[in-house]
């Protein structure tokens, strides 16, 4: 379906693993998006953005706007899949598959502690590298270096929206791994670098004011991504989905 001219696959986290795994036996190189009502809200104003999100391979429903939203304009999503979730769920496979995963961006240091992390919870997990690097394009051919010796089937990228898809896009065709996955904060969640909402105010959907309480620095995004997007769907979202 499609919000706000976004398109969001309407998958549960199972189907998402069931295509992921079709990704990687298919070959070539996949990008998966994980889509909050800030990618909507950006990708009005960004079209390479847009453009970028709109030939993702998979773009999953990461946030709870995004299931009222679909509800709103009459066609529900069946399952929310976030960037922690996803990463778990890779991670746990890729431990069992002997898939090796490269972590990319966050703070200096977070990416480490957060394979630390994976490697605990998923015995026999390679990393084949973890990196907090830079999302500006001087930095890319030394990147590119780095993760193409590693030779990564995962590669996940924490640079946030819309660096992070961005950067995915400009760097996939050099480096041709099987999977590509923007996962935003996901990083600072796993390392404990910053505390995730608990789970009944994320089932809530209440996870936003969780974050204005912890984080009042990031109102404006907050904004952006509750009160802005919830009035453009109901302003604009009927005729957008039905264009
Ligand atoms: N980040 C980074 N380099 C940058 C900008 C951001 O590594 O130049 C990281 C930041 O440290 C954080 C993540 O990108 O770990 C973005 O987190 P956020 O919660 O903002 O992600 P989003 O809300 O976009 O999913």
């Amino acid at each position: 379906m499609t919000i706000l001219g976004v398109v969001v696959d309407n998958l549960t986290e199972d189907e998402a693993l069931v295509q992921i795994d079709a990704l990687i036996v298919a070959g070539g190189p996949h990008h998966i998006v994980t889509v909050n009502p800030e990618f909507v809200m950006e990708a009005q104003v960004n079209p390479a953005f847009r453009s970028v999100l709109a030939h993702a391979d998979i773009a999953t429903a990461d946030g709870f706007g995004l299931l009222l939203a679909a509800r709103y304009l009459g066609t529900p999503l069946r399952g929310r899949v976030t960037g922690v979730e996803l990463t778990l769920r890779l991670a746990e496979r890729a431990a069992a598959q002997g898939h090796r995963m490269f972590l990319l961006g966050a703070a200096p240091g977070v990416a480490e502690a957060t394979a630390v992390v994976l490697q605990a919870r998923y015995p026999g997990l390679i990393v084949a590298g973890a990196f907090a690097g830079s999302p500006q394009p001087r930095h890319e051919p030394f990147l590119r270096q780095m993760i193409a010796a590693a030779r990564p089937h995962i590669l996940l990228v924490a640079y946030g929206h819309p660096q992070q898809d961005l950067w995915i896009a400009r760097n996939q065709p050099f480096l041709q791994v099987p999977l590509a996955v923007g996962v935003g904060g996901t990083f600072d969640y796993l390392s404990g670098r910053v505390q995730r909402a608990p789970a009944l105010i994320r089932r809530l959907g209440l996870e936003w004011v969780y974050r204005l309480a912890r984080q009042p620095s990031r109102w404006r995004r907050i904004m952006n991504a509750v009160p802005c997007f919830a009035w453009r769907v109901i302003t604009q979202g009927r005729r957008t989905y039905r264009s």
